[in-house]
């Protein structure tokens, strides 16, 4: 639950101020104001003593389950409320820790509570291969008994739903243990990748050699020269042709450990595997991919109007990430987008703004960066505290995008936390990109609308269809190939480098059409991609984008009332469920072809304005 709120990061930002404040410097009102957490540093600690005795108490908890009704929601309130003070320790430390990196005691407090949330775990160990052997008539029992325990029904739902995959004690030691072993490829994949690749020197915008990394490939492949772009490509390229083989046995390697685990623990296959641990049914990642394969025409559409602008006879694949259209010059300051996202997110309603205008005058927010300010965006926070906000502010549109994305995040935690108990309070990682880029939808919606400068419109309309491309397109067509790596291995067929670059060239060539060249090193790509590495992780980012799409204008046109009811709804249900109530059912394709009825009015937008500005 606390790595959710780490991964919540938006849009990553550059640090390229040159001198930089430290901390101390920092005007207070740009500051969160973390004595909201702790009043003092002493409050903290009584805290951590607190956990630290209460974690002694708890082994004496073990064995009273089979007692009584009383024992067992005795165990629940133990656990939430150990978890509960232990979760907001560690918040607050992260947070003390992101503000300054430099700063060593705030690191030391981190770890500290870093360890301490281990413990936490290994305390409660006992308590779900109990909860399976109490068994469900006994529980139905205690249910009746007391109507108290009836609040946490579908908590020990979710735990009694994994009986069916659970091994007797002996084998689940075992496979506790080989757990590193099981990590290994992706260990080898990172260390080869990270550490022992080594690129050739290119040459940069200005004429510069300069050694090829992989943050500087991203910045290349966006350069307005296309030699640079294309030097960076096939030199990257180069270097992983090198070591095809070894990158295709690590990643068969991988995908092996998921096929046996989910043999092992009777799952039909891995993909039931790891999205039953989330309880999502496999046909939303079918749906997707089936509906999206229906709509790479738009796709296509969009690497044509690439192409014109670019006033290319080809487009080549490393053509498709250098800016389109340009940017605004118009400055964002901090001050002035606070309005606009106050007026854009007015959407939601009176009671969602005052709750957005509480943020900006409390002091929920880190603004602007400093020395040792961890980089990017984040939303962070807890039950007990408000839902916090780290930005690293640059006076750009980009940024008030990441403000309202955040703000998204932040909203949905508050309105979570408002309406739900604590063990219910925290949503699925499922569906929390939904409500961050649905509020980019709304402010992208906004900003169209509140404008007649057709070259700001083109840019932002293109923020918007590059994203999708990005999100939508790109992440389906990994979630394809992920697929098929499974599928594969599972019928017992190789998986060497000549298989993986055959099928990833297919499929790029499916996904991006005619309208593009395929170059021979793109066939490659896979080996350089870390999220392969992840298990069925990739596909949430698509669902959660068309999902956003289709909601924005949902909200738009009827209303914000059933969202906000998701916004409520926490854990309450299943993640399914919870975004049902917003109005869209994943396991069904409208709210897919929805989003592409979007992406295509935004493309004919694209190409009008763009024939006006030609005139
Ligand atoms: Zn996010």
């Amino acid at each position: 639950m606390i790595n959710k709120e780490i991964l919540l990061g938006g849009n990553a930002m550059s640090n390229e101020i040159t001198k930089l404040r430290n901390r101390s410097e920092v005007p207070e009102e740009l500051k969160w104001d973390l004595t909201k957490v702790y009043q003092n540093e002493n409050e903290f600690t009584e805290d951590i003593n607190k956990i630290q005795e209460e974690i002694k108490i708890v082994g004496k908890l073990k064995g009273t389950l089979f007692d009584s009704s009383t024992a067992l929601k005795k165990i629940l309130k133990t656990y939430f409320a150990v978890e509960r003070m232990t979760v907001k320790a560690y918040v607050y430390a992260s947070m003390l820790s992101d503000q300054d990196t430099n700063n060593k005691k705030n690191q030391g407090l981190f770890s500290q509570v870093q360890q301490l949330y281990a413990k936490v775990a290994a305390a409660f160990a006992w308590f779900e291969p109990e909860l399976l052997t109490l068994g469900q008539t006994k529980l139905d029992e205690y249910y009746s008994e007391d109507s108290e325990l009836v609040g946490y029904k579908k908590y020990i739902d979710e735990i009694m739903a994994k009986k069916d995959h659970l091994l007797s004690e002996k084998e689940e030691k075992l496979l506790a243990g080989a757990s590193d072993i099981f990590a290994t490829p992706e260990n080898i994949f990172g260390i080869l990748n990270n550490a022992d690749l080594k690129f050739p020197t290119v040459t940069d915008e200005k004429g510069n050699q300069v050694e090829l990394s992989h943050g500087l490939y991203g910045k290349l492949l966006e350069s307005g020269n296309r030699e640079v772009r294309k030097n960076a490509f096939q030199g990257l390229y180069k270097t992983y042709k090198q070591f095809e083989n070894t990158f295709a046995t690590s990643l068969a390697a991988h995908v092996h450990t998921h096929n046996f685990q989910a043999t092992t623990r009777n799952y039909p296959d891995a993909i039931s595997a790891a999205l039953g641990a989330n309880d999502i049914p496999v046909s939303v990642y079918d749906t997707l991919v089936e509906r999206v394969n229906k709509h790479l025409d738009l796709l296509h559409r969009y690497v044509k109007i690439r192409k014109k602008l670019l006033q290319l006879n080809s487009v080549h694949m490393y053509d498709l990430y250098t800016p389109i259209t340009k940017l605004p010059e118009e400055e964002y300051t901090y001050q002035n987008s606070k309005k606009i996202a106050l007026e854009s997110l007015s959407v939601f309603g009176a009671d969602y703004i005052q709750i957005v205008e509480e943020a900006f005058k409390s002091r929920w927010i880190d603004v602007v960066e400093n020395t040792g300010k961890r980089s990017g965006a984040y939303s962070s926070g807890m039950f007990d505290t408000p839902p916090y906000i780290l930005l690293n502010w640059q006076d750009n549109l980009e940024s008030l995008f990441t403000l309202v994305h955040e703000m998204g995040h932040s909203m949905h935690s508050y309105l979570s936390n408002h309406n739900q108990p604590y063990h219910y309070s925290d949503y699925s990682i499922f569906v929390a990109e939904i409500a961050s880029t649905t509020n980019e939808n709304i402010l992208t919606q906004y900003l169209l609308d509140h404008s007649d400068d057709l070259q700001f419109k083109a840019y932002v309309l293109n923020h918007y269809l590059d994203g999708f491309k990005g999100t939508v397109y790109r992440q389906t067509q990994f979630a394809e190939f992920e697929r098929w790596l499974h599928d594969q291995d599972k019928k017992g067929l190789p998986l060497t480098s000549q298989e993986l670059n055959n099928k990833y060239a297919d499929l790029n060539k499916h996904y991006y059409g005619p309208a593009i060249t395929n170059d021979p090193e793109i066939a490659l790509e896979w080996s350089r991609i870390p999220h392969f590495y992840y298990n069925f992780y990739v596909y949430q980012y698509a669902t959660g984008f068309a999902a956003a799409s289709a909601l924005a204008s949902k909200i738009i046109k009827e209303g914000p009332d059933s969202y906000l009811r998701f916004l409520k709804s926490g854990s309450s249900a299943l993640p399914i469920d919870v975004v049902k109530e917003a109005g869209v059912d994943m396991t069904k394709p409208d709210y897919l072809d929805d989003a592409f009825v979007v992406f295509e009015q935004r493309l004919n937008e694209l190409e009008n304005i763009l024939e006006k500005l030609k005139r």
